[in-house]
């Protein structure tokens, strides 16, 4: 072994080979990978190689159709047999709401370029004549998804890293880590010691102990999972004995399975209720090739289902069961990206769906470590989306969770009750005496709406019985009622957050947003640092308040900021609360090795109360005597007020578009700010919001969110951020790249968009947008109905030529075309009259 590389990747599953071959593309070629035993001795020999391109998420969707493609092409470029066999893939619905979510999915396969076909049940019936298509509505179909041999597809990929000048050594076992003071990594084996400028791990479930060896709580585990292998079935013999199709991959999502043909028998494999966490602290030294005791108890739900569905699965015998570990993380997604508070250490771990998302995660991260960036964009995937409180006993019942859910309608409402309540602002108990009904966003408990206490849904609006998997509400209230439906169209809090937005506009709302992460930057540097990092002017006076964005160095948007001074050298970052550890690591990253700039986290030092709505100077002047009025305290600055007996960093800026204040104040005095805020509020109609009164409000606004209408994928330009990008301020971040990229043109505009004739349904994010010939234009990024406007709305990139106001387009929403007009930006007080009253 030689002792010195510019990548090492530890672990010769299918990921980590994966990524060797992608680096090898790339062109490095110096380029070695570390295997304790053999390559797919891991999870990677048990997997059943099906190849789902279904997936909800637009970066996983990406990484998987590339994938495919890639696979597709692989045999043919390295000699090697990979066994692919594109035999297709059908998803069975039997509820409305399952419908909903394949026309909602079908929409993001159509903008990320993924094929997908209607069927009916006879069209069902015709492909798969042993499945019985009773009580089914209709069904998705993959025609180019379908299987691989995950061992053969493992040695493809490898002997393609080879042939381009990869090392592979095998029975090579990293026992340790270290970072050298040259920055470099220093990888121990039991073979010898080799040196490397990046390091990537993928070592699936071996995943806690190479944690341990980094000082890092990876955020994943892994789970049982299981699958069935029959004898051969006279039906399925005498098919093949004709030379008759294979009948591909059968899912039936509500019953939790998929099933397939092999050798003239079937597989199926159940994501069932149960499964436990295993490997908690990693596998035993001799874990290769590991498998559990079976558990048919486990399987029996699904297993009657199945021999219900298609009856021939009910007269073969079982021939074997597998029941081995499938890493994963809480969300499900695996984890592609860089490790936070570590330079050029990277992660492939967490993978559930490995063999499909091998070539596609290799892809990313190859290009991410040569390039610098990836060209999607890895939000959905990046390993800095959980942050520290994702560790083991929340990984064990979470990820539990993620797995029982894999076939559960993906809701876009959906909120997963598992290990929660976690982090709770100290106005959690009042705000649920209010009726607060919560969601989670980094751990934290956020109110999402309001319910009166007397709403209660019945039983027939609830799940329906006979499917194992149509769970469509949130957990019960203390008092044992059931008020909120998930769904994809307008669902029954819809009127309850219409109230909550009109109150806003009429009175005053107060929102708890004490989960936005909170950075305070100080220093002689300071300011010149976040000059030189952010787009913006960086404000120039005590007081004064910006908002900022960090680009990507190609220029896109990584992360936002409002940037408050607080002193000469000192400023108070406001970011998303849930991408505090991503946004904390580009800034630690990114500071000057010289010195001169401290950076500290305090989240968690402050709560946010937002007070916003045209009575909130009002009822806010009744609690301090600090001169609120629009001369002493403009629009865009803070102060630092008294608020009764207690005290805030009072900010006048808000994201719902009405006159307002962000109180920023000491977390433990968050419930007295809250009393005295409603008292003094309650003969000004004082009423607590949520995020999704705040979302609608937005919307209204055009106000930008990251990873929707911001990402790496589109320029700060083409994201309509012109007022917040200086390129004649002087260097700054992705300053030259954006300049480049509008010399080179572009191909995105944002717009927002009436969406017209809508009745039960409204735009969520991910829709595609189309031309009056039908062709494909465009995306739709979020969506909703504006309470103010009594519209419903939409916000999205289209083709730059289609962007001009009073263009006609249509968004395609869960199936059915609506016709969609480019209004102007900020259609809600297009001249912020409100937000400087
Ligand atoms: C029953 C079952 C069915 C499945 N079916 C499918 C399917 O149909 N489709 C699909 O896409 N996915 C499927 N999966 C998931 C799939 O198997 C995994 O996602 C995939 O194999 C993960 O690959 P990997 O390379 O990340 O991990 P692994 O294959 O586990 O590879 C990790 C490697 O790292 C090595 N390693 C670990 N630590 C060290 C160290 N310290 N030094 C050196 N080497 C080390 C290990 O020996 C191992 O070979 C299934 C999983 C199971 C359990």
């Amino acid at each position: 072994m030689k002792s010195h590389a510019r990548v090492v990747v530890i672990g010769g599953g299918v990921v980590g080979v994966g990524t060797l071959y992608a680096l090898v593309k790339k062109g490095w070629s110096d380029v070695v990978l570390l295997e304790r035993n053999e390559l797919t001795s891991g999870s990677t020999w048990h997997a059943a190689g099906l190849l789902p391109l279904f997936n909800m998420s637009y970066s996983v969707g990406q990484i998987h159709k590339h994938s495919v493609e890639l696979y597709r092409a692989l045999e043919a470029e390295t000699g090697q047999h990979v066994g692919f066999r594109q035999v297709s893939n059908i998803r069975l619905a039997r509820t409305r709401d399952r419908w909903d979510e394949y026309m909602y999915y079908a929409g993001v396969a159509e903008t990320i370029g993924v094929k997908v076909n209607l069927l009916t049940p006879a069209q069902v019936k015709e492909i798969w004549p042993l499945c019985n298509t009773e009580g089914i509505i209709g069904a998705l179909q993959h025609p180019d998804d379908g299987y691989i041999q995950p061992a053969d597809l493992t040695q493809a990929l490898a002997k393609g890293a080879r042939d381009g000048g990869a090392q592979i050594h095998r029975k090579t076992r990293v026992t340790a880590i270290a970072e050298k003071p040259s920055g470099e990594w220093l990888v121990t084996t039991d073979q010898g010691d080799i040196a490397c400028e990046h390091l990537v791990t993928a070592t699936g479930n071996f995943v806690r102990q190479t944690g341990q060896m980094l000082g890092l709580d990876i955020p994943v585990i892994p789970v049982e999972h299981q699958y069935i292998v029959t004898e051969p079935h006279p039906a399925i013999v005498e098919r093949q004995r004709r030379g008759l199709p294979e009948m591909g991959v059968l899912r039936e999502s509500d019953s939790s399975w998929y099933m397939r043909e092999e050798n003239g028998g079937l597989i199926l494999g159940p994501y069932e209720r149960g499964a436990p966490a295993c490997y908690v602290d990693g596998p035993a030294e001799k874990a290769e090739f590991e498998l559990f005791q079976e558990d048919l108890d486990r399987l029996a739900p699904h297993i009657e289902a199945a021999m219900i569905r298609v009856p021939a699965f009910a007269e073969v015998g079982i021939k074997k069961v597998y029941n081995g570990a499938i890493a994963y993380t809480p969300d499900g997604s695996p984890i592609i990206g860089p490790a936070w508070g570590r330079r050029n250490l990277w992660l492939n771990e967490g993978h559930s769906f490995g063999v499909t998302a091998s070539g596609g995660a290799g892809w990313q991260l190859a290009e991410w470590i040569v390039e610098g960036e990836p060209s999607i964009d890895m939000m959905g995937v990046d390993p800095r989306r959980f942050g520290p409180y994702a560790a083991r006993g929340y990984l064990k019942v979470k990820n539990e969770e993620a797995y029982r859910n894999v076939f559960t309608p993906h809701f876009p409402d959906e909120e997963r009750s598992s290990a929660r309540p976690l982090k709770r602002t100290p106005c959690y108990d009042r705000m649920k005496a209010l009726g607060a009904v919560f969601g989670s966003v980094y751990g934290w408990e956020r109110p999402g709406w309001f319910a009166p206490p007397d709403l209660a849904l019945s039983e027939a609006d609830l799940d329906r019985p006979d499917v194992i998997l149509n769970h469509n509400h949130a957990p019960p209230t203390d008092d044992g009622r059931v008020v909120e439906k998930w769904s994809f169209r307008r669902s029954n809090y819809f009127p309850h957050v219409g109230n909550e937005c009109r109150n806003v506009h009429d009175n005053v709302g107060l929102l708890d947003m004490s989960a936005f992460a909170k950075y305070q930057v100080s220093g002689p540097r300071a300011e010149e640092w976040l000059d030189s990092l952010l787009a913006n002017r960086i404000p120039k006076q005590k007081g004064r308040i910006a908002l900022c964005h960090l680009l990507s160095m190609n220029g896109g948007v990584r992360s936002e900021f409002t940037v408050y001074r607080t002193g000469p050298q000192s400023f108070y970052l406001v970011g998303a609360g849930a991408f505090e550890r991503h946004d904390f690591d580009c800034l630690e990253k990114a500071l000057p090795p010289s010195g001169g700039v401290r950076l500290e986290k305090v989240t968690t030092q402050y709560g946010v109360l937002v007070l916003a709505g045209p009575r909130s100077r009002e009822l806010l002047q009744t609690l301090t005597d600090v001169d609120l009025s629009n001369a002493a305290f403009p629009w865009l600055t803070g102060k630092f007020i008294d608020v009764g007996i207690a005290q805030a960093h009072a900010l006048r800026v808000n994201f719902v578009g009405e006159l307002g204040f962000e109180l920023h104040h000491p977390i433990e005095m968050q419930n007295t700010i809250f009393d005295l805020i409603m008292d003094a509020g309650k003969p000004m109609g004082i009423r607590p919001f949520g995020i999704k009164a705040m979302d609608s409000l937005r919307i209204e606004k055009s106000y930008r969110l990251i990873s929707r209408e911001l990402s790496i994928e589109y320029s700060a330009l083409e994201s309509g951020l012109d007022r917040f990008v200086h390129l004649n301020k002087g260097e700054f971040v992705g300053r030259d790249a954006l300049v480049r990229w509008r010399e080179r043109g572009f191909t995105n505009r944002f717009v927002t968009l009436e969406v017209h004739g809508t009745s039960d349904v409204d735009a969520r994010g991910s829709e595609p947008i189309h031309d009056r010939k039908g062709a494909l234009v465009g995306r739709c990024t979020s969506g909703g109905y504006g309470w103010r406007l009594g519209k419903s709305l939409a916000l999205a990139m289209v083709r730059p030529d289609l962007g001009e106001i009073g263009g006609e387009l249509s968004m395609r929403i869960l199936g059915q075309s609506y016709p969609a007009t480019v209004i102007p930006e900020s259609p809600f007080d297009p001249e912020n009259l409100k937000l400087r009253a």
